[in-house]
């Protein structure tokens, strides 16, 4: 390991998921810092690494170089000393350890951040699950995150070569991420008027119309809410079935996602209904960021090294947890108002530099007797 000094940062706090972890070694890999990470997701019914975090670790491992300890499937703890970031083409299998449909997209926002900095451009193919629970659906990062980062400089470019659904997975996606010198800081106080809505009805391998069921009750309840949106439809290939209805609302100053992934045993109308729900939720609140969003973009806005004001539709503990891993690592000073599960307001800048200690008092040598 290398003779730099470790951070130690407890995955059990707060959330206690499988971010702590991510955000850990994506910002250990930007800056060149050392950190072990212990209780790896221990507030999860199954703690430890699984094939999406190990899948994560090994991606940053390879594009640093770093020295690692611990990286296993169901490891609780992870030391990882990172090297040199390399741009490049990689390609990263998250159902490499153990079958998986792990999210694809989450390994990938671990890398994207520190390979912003490299010296050059990177490709990169992540295989596994593009659109599943609990996680950004790869629709989300090509058509909210990735343009919001494109707000503060960054030039990514995502495809979606085929879809990969819980529990099969088997999907993937490809990412160019060109490099660059620093972020430009960006306010996300008021998000301007609404430009446009649209969004897409996706299935696999479900048939009986789903598709276009999911994409007509979506229409149908948007213009109940005098809101138009151009919704397509679409059935792509993939090994396993699955359904998504994706909204995004594009303002003059960000965007913002809101998706429903289809169960067994719930009608199309229903999951159209949801994802329209959480879109005329965000719409009734006058905010800038969907809490999603908020989470993601803890570590670009505490690396921009301005004060940057961020109107928040929810705060959550991802949100709460991010901010407490990124301060860890980047010296930043924060603000959040506004009670856990509802709107708040966040404000992060870059803490002051420390006061120089005062001078030590001047030592007199005592005076020699003659
Ligand atoms: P776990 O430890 O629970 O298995 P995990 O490794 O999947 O967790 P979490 O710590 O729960 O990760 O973080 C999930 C991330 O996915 C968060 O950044 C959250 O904002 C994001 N996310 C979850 N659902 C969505 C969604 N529908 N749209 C966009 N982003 C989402």
């Amino acid at each position: 390991m290398a003779d730099k000094e470790f951070l130690r940062v407890d995955g059990s706090f707060g959330e206690g998921g499988g971010q702590i972890l991510r955000t850990s070694i994506s910002l250990s890999t930007l800056l060149g810092r050392p950190v072990e990470v212990t209780n790896i997701r221990r507030n999860r019914k199954f703690p430890g690494m699984m094939p999406q975090h190990l899948t994560a670790v090994k991606a940053c491992q390879q594009i640093c170089g770093a020295t690692v300890e611990g990286a296993e499937i169901n490891s609780e703890r992870l030391a990882f000393s990172p090297g040199q970031i390399r741009g490049g083409k990689y390609t990263f299998d998250v159902a490499e350890s153990k079958k998986s449909a792990g999210a694809a997209t989450l390994v990938l926002q671990t890398i994207i951040l520190p390979l912003l900095f490299a010296k050059n451009e990177s490709n990169i193919i992540i295989r596994g699950g593009t659109h599943v629970p609990w996680s950004p659906p790869a629709t989300y990062l090509k058509q909210v995150f990735l343009p919001v980062i494109g707000l503060m400089g960054c030039q990514t470019f995502l495809k979606i070569n085929r879809w990969g659904w819980y529990p099969e997975g088997g999907g993937e996606i490809a990412c160019r991420v060109k490099p660059i010198d620093r972020l430009r800081a960006r306010q996300f106080s008021r998000r301007g008027e609404l430009r446009k809505i649209y969004g897409m009805s996706v299935t696999s391998n479900v048939g009986g119309g789903v598709g276009e069921r999911q994409m007509r009750a979506a229409i149908k309840q948007l213009r109940a809410n005098n809101l138009e949106a151009q919704l397509r439809n679409s059935d792509v290939a993939a090994n396993g079935k699955g359904t998504i209805i994706f909204l995004t609302a594009e303002f003059d100053n960000v965007r913002a996602g809101f998706s429903t992934i289809g169960e067994k045993g719930m009608p199309a109308e229903k999951v159209a209904e949801a994802a329209v729900t959480e879109l005329r939720n965000f719409l009734g609140k006058d905010v800038c960021l969907d809490h999603y969003l908020a989470d993601q973009l803890i570590p670009y806005i505490a690396l921009c090294g301005e004060r940057v004001e961020m109107n928040i539709s929810k705060i959550t503990n991802h949100l709460k947890t991010n901010l407490w891993v990124t301060q860890k690592f980047i010296p930043i000073k924060y603000k959040l108002t506004g009670p856990l599960g509802f709107p708040g307001v966040l404000t992060i800048e870059p803490a002051p530099e420390p006061e120089p200690l005062p001078a030590p008092p001047a030592i007199e040598s005592p005076a020699v007797p003659t």
